[in-house]
């Protein structure tokens, strides 16, 4: 599978009926029926049993191609750190195809897509949570469950929840992606509180390991249209992964950065490093999902760290966790040096 330069277009859609009581809800189904893709009905967003398919393999890509529209009945926020205090809920699940992907141990069984149509609901369990913490800022991460941007062309939910902390005082929202199709977030109102990340990584990463997302020089692109926009900018370099050659491959990653982006743009830019990892479930999930693949993941030679849930996560050594970090904030010091490098993890 190569690169995504299209829009990601489903393959098969199915509605929750109670979806069709929101206005967003009749919006899409409206758009939708005049598209030549299957529509189906789902009791439950959580409940789709009948993926076609002959095997899990199948089922699974095929799970990758099918969207959910429903209702987010859960409204309790999870917690996001270190980016930000709560994860705000628009989405669930990605078209991309990153074997190191959070979502092979979160979502596990359930791949699908998922976009709720109760945004007015989901706003207003925000404006508590803003509430509670006054008069701090609140952050709000929206790419917890999903890669937000790349199936927003379609809803444009995350068009709607900047422009909603556009207009608060103390919220601010976050998120990350690996998709170039911006466009439609440029005109948002967003008053300069939603930060705007991309993804980047080695080309060896991106090559071997991010099938069905942007190319890099995409993703760079989108970057200098969305701070032209005025939007605060941010770089999320996650993985950092240990290949062949990585301190070549991550200074290349940096100078075409640099080389690329006007240096006006830079004043107020952030980055987020965030070394590879894994769970023993999610290892499951990439032997079984994408059994060729490349990715490193012998527990022998990692550190295990206790994580949330009892579910333990291995890393790289300190040795080579600090090589990394020291590297990689070396090159951002060096050619981005007015740059915030918000954490390593
Ligand atoms: Fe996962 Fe992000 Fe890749 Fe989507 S783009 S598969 S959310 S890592």
């Amino acid at each position: 599978m190569a690169g995504a330069n299209k829009p990601f277009m489903p393959q098969l859609i199915y509605f929750e009926p109670r979806a069709l009581e929101y206005p967003l809800g009749k919006e899409l189904f409206d758009r939708f029926s005049k598209l030549e893709v299957e529509i189906r009905e789902t009791t439950s967003h959580n409940q789709i049993r009948d993926l076609p398919g002959d095997n899990d393999f199948q089922k699974y890509r095929t799970a990758k191609s099918t969207l959910v529209v429903g209702i987010r009945k859960t409204l309790k926020f999870d917690s996001s750190k270190p980016s930000a205090e709560y994860a705000i809920p628009l989405a669930t699940g990605c078209m991309g195809h990153c074997h190191y992907c959070y979502l092979q141990t979160t979502l596990g069984s359930k791949p699908y897509l998922r976009t709720y149509v109760n945004t007015d609901e989901i706003f207003a369990q925000a404006e508590k949570y803003m509430k509670e913490r006054a008069p701090e800022v609140t952050r709000f991460e929206a790419s917890c469950t999903s890669d937000i941007v790349g199936i927003d062309h379609l809803t444009h939910n995350l068009k709607r929840a900047i422009e909603f902390f556009g207009a608060t005082d103390l919220g601010r929202l976050r998120f990350t992606t690996k998709y170039h199709h911006v466009d439609h977030l440029l005109d948002a109102n967003h008053q300069g509180r939603t930060r705007f990340r991309f993804s980047v990584n080695s080309q060896y990463v991106i090559k071997n390991f991010e099938l069905g997302t942007s190319p890099l020089e995409e993703r760079i692109n989108a970057a200098i249209r969305v701070a032209e926009a005025g939007y605060p900018l941010g770089f999320i370099v996650a993985p950092l992964y240990l290949h062949k050659d990585w301190e070549e491959g991550y200074k290349e990653l940096f100078d075409t950065l640099e080389a690329k982006i006007p240096k006006h743009l830079t004043k107020d830019l952030t980055f987020e490093l965030i070394q590879h990892r894994f769970t023993k479930p999610a290892k499951r999930v990439i032997e079984k999902n994408y059994p060729k693949s490349k990715l490193e993941m012998n527990e022998e030679e990692r550190k295990y760290k206790w994580g949330r849930y009892g579910i333990g996560k291995y890393v790289y050594q300190d040795d080579q966790a600090t090589r990394l970090r020291e590297t990689v904030e070396n090159y951002i010091h060096t050619m981005f040096p007015s740059a915030k490098i918000e954490y390593f993890t």
